[in-house]
């Protein structure tokens, strides 16, 4: 878009009330290119303009004309009916509006109007069905392009925050014809011509017009597929660049893998109390080839629910305790910092006495972390290096911490490690390997896409001896056999259970609808329950709360425990047999999957249940594939062919991925804007395409944490 225009901050928008602005404001719109990346959903079509003489019953059209009459009326039924007679050189039309007393002080006699709409008969009588309307204090023969709401193939945007589709509508028409009468035609389009002519792309500006004004549905296609384009080619392009940066940079701490405490490293690993399947010993090497290198290590590590992660991190950290340097690790919430720092300790824990190796010290600190006097004295004990392996929530960074000689950071359950937070280790002086780690299954191009900086690990292989979960839809009508036999599974068999409420709303935050909703279930299977014991537990509660309740779970005080979805990620209960997932069409499959996966951490056989209200067939279908699969990676891309991919990432990581119009399912796009930020790397210097420039960083600037 024109460089004058689009940096214009949103107030400069002219006759906009302050309230309209605030509107905008809290949509994220702060400029006029923010407005005009507010995309439409989808289009109406009022492009037919004919005389008043023409017009066909059926037909959806648009008339000119002057107003005529103009009239209030009242029925017994309180609806007021606005009707207005319009004329143009070839006749008269009747339009009727319900409800809308205001307009008669609008439509006046003497006007001109544009009116959209359906061409009705009532009686021997042709009427107006109006859809949209517009004053234009124009000739009648005026062009369409002056025309916003009628006469053309008009968006439709999604109302947000209490703006109406038509003043958004009104407010992009007003920021394209600004730009377009300052006529800046020479100015650059962000792409290379190469670029663009190779892949038939049409020029920035045009697409932007015509994706908001399209002169045709053809043309509205190509605008999209030009801002599809540049959506993925620069999401890809700053990966490119941050990854090229990245390999410019030195680590702080350089490991020596190849000492005699390799033969350490070796003593820990047949310590385990089981042996490492072939995928960990696979990217257990491809770890330990990353930090041998002089680059810090940037790897995403990906792996199925209970495929045995954790392990994997703990080896990298402990050679990163053989070289001498700390460890970081850092899980979202307190309760999954706690859960590391039980299975770390207890992994180091060395049963076999005759193999001898360094045994690291590991320390857990969270914001319920009570520390000694002695411990908050400055930290001088970090500082001696007293701890090796540091365990927290993400807030580790932002605490005033002093680490010292830190290797390597571990992030489980998160998606993005982002330069801000790279920028805080570099604050603290520490360019660590970072390992990144989740359970989220993300099919492969799509992680490329996404992660295109990061190299990517896969463990899909899981532990010997696990039992698939078995996994049903329960139609309503056996609701109650259902918990008849849940009943007896826990007097029989010991079994603890999940019970997961369904998603209200997909937002990032536990709203107080969903508490409320989890709170009726809780109170109703109190009642189904009554002979056993039940918890509650929801991101509301305070953490030292959570943390008693999962521990009264762990230690069987608890045999039923309900919750809302919030509390999905990796909870280890070995003695929880069964899932329980209410409103299960709410979810995308792999976060069912993931919910899944909070059962079936032992030996014992296990069971997943899915309840739904939902009997469409495509539910069903949907919920049968997952019944039948039990590869994460296989169930994240059934959705992603058959949804999109907004259901991958669940609700947890809503909204991080900036892309509005490109699918992560155009792997054929995926491919083609590969290839062209290959070239455009090939070829170009970035420095020298200052529109692009700041175009990625809009990229770069949005990998934030969610802590
Ligand atoms: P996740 O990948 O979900 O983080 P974890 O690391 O928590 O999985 O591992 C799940 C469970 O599997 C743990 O109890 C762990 O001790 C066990 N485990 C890990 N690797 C193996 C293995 N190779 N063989 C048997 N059990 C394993
Ligand atoms: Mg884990």
């Amino acid at each position: 878009m024109k460089h004058v225009t689009k940096k214009n901050p949103i107030e400069n928008l002219p006759a906009t009330s302050s309230i309209t602005i605030r509107k905008f404001k809290s949509l994220g719109i702060d400029t006029y290119f923010d407005l005009l990346n507010y995309f439409p959903s989808r289009y109406e079509d009022y492009s037919i303009i004919s005389k008043i003489n023409q017009i066909q019953v059926g037909e959806i059209v648009t008339v000119i004309g002057k107003i005529l009459e103009v009239k209030n009326q009242y029925t017994r039924s309180r609806i007021t009916i606005q009707k207005v007679v319009i004329t143009d050189d070839t006749g008269i039309v009747e339009i009727n509006w319900f409800n809308q007393p205001y307009l008669i002080r609008i439509l006046k006699v003497g006007v001109i109007i544009s009116v959209a709409g359906l061409v009705k008969q009532f009686g021997a009588k042709i009427m107006i069905e109006p859809k949209e309307y517009e004053i234009i204090n124009f000739d009648v023969s005026i062009h369409r392009s002056i025309l916003k709401h009628t006469g053309r193939i008009i968006p439709v945007y999604s109302e947000k925050k209490g703006l109406s589709t038509k003043t958004i509508r009104d407010k992009i028409f007003n920021v394209l014809t600004s730009i377009e009468t300052q006529n800046l035609a020479s100015l650059q389009d962000p792409l290379p011509t190469k670029i663009i002519s190779f892949n038939n792309l049409i020029a920035e500006d045009e697409a932007y017009r015509q994706i908001h004004f399209p002169d045709s549905f053809d043309l509205a296609n190509k605008a999209r597929k030009r801002i599809a384009f540049d959506e993925l080619f620069n999401l890809q392009l700053a990966n490119n660049l941050i990854k090229k940066e990245w390999q410019k940079e030195k680590v702080g701490n350089r490991f020596n893998v190849e000492t005699q405490d390799f033969a350490s490293l070796q003593k820990f690993i047949s310590s385990l109390p089981f042996k490492l399947t072939g995928d960990q010993n696979k990217v257990i090497k491809e770890i330990i080839n990353d930090l041998k290198k002089n680059t810090p290590m940037n790897r995403f590590l990906q792996g199925d629910v209970g495929s045995g992660k954790t392990i994997v991190a703990s080896i990298a950290c402990y050679l990163s305790f053989l070289n001498g340097y700390q460890s970081i690790i850092m899980a979202p919430t307190e309760i999954l910092a706690q859960q590391h720092y039980q299975s770390i300790s207890s992994l180091f824990k060395n049963n076999k006495s005759n193999l001898k190796f360094k045994i690291p010290n590991v320390k857990l600190i969270t914001g319920s972390t009570k520390m000694t006097k002695v411990e908050t004295q400055n930290f001088a004990s970090l500082q001696k290096n007293q701890y090796d392996i540091i365990i927290g929530t993400h807030a580790l960074l932002s605490k005033k911490i002093k680490f010292n000689k830190v290797g390597i950071v571990v992030i489980d359950e998160q998606h993005r490690f982002g330069v801000e937070q790279r920028a805080l280790l570099k604050e603290k002086s520490l360019n660590p390997h970072i390992l990144t780690m989740t359970a989220t299954p993300i099919p492969r191009t799509v992680a490329l896409t996404l992660y295109g900086e990061l190299d990517l690990s896969y463990i899909t292989e899981m532990p010997k001896g696990r039992q698939i979960i078995k996994t049903f839809l329960v139609p309503k009508e056996k609701r109650s056999k259902g918990y008849d036999w849940i009943k007896s599974q826990i007097t029989n068999n010991r079994s603890q259970v999940f019970i997961v409420c369904p998603l209200i709303e997909e937002s990032e935050n536990e709203t107080m609808k969903s508490l409320k909703a989890v709170t009726v279930e809780y109170e109703k299977l109190t009642k189904v329950f009554s002979n056993f014991k039940l918890g509650l537990i929801h991101g509301k509660l305070k953490s030292s709360e959570k943390n008693q309740i999962m521990d009264d779970f762990k230690h069987r005080k608890i045999d039923i425990l309900v919750s809302t979805p919030v509390v999905e990620v990796g909870i280890d209960i070995p003695d929880a047999t069964i899932m329980i997932i209410e409103g299960a069409d709410r979810f995308g499959l792999a976060s069912l999957h993931q919910l899944r996966g909070r059962v079936g951490r032992s030996d014992r056989q296990s069971y997943c249940f899915l309840f739904t209200e939902n009997t469409s067939e495509k539910t069903i279908s949907r919920l049968n594939f997952f019944c039948k699969n039990n590869l994460g990676t296989k169930l994240a891309e059934f959705d992603l062919n058959n949804r999109g991919a907004g259901n991958i990432f669940g609700t947890e990581q809503h909204g991080f991925v900036n892309l509005k119009i490109a699918n992560l399912a155009d792997f054929e796009l995926i491919s083609k804007t590969k290839k062209a930020v290959e070239y455009f790397v090939g070829h170009y210097d970035i420095k020298d395409w200052k529109g692009l420039e700041g175009r990625i960083k809009g990229y770069q600037g949005k990998r934030i944490l969610s802590d």
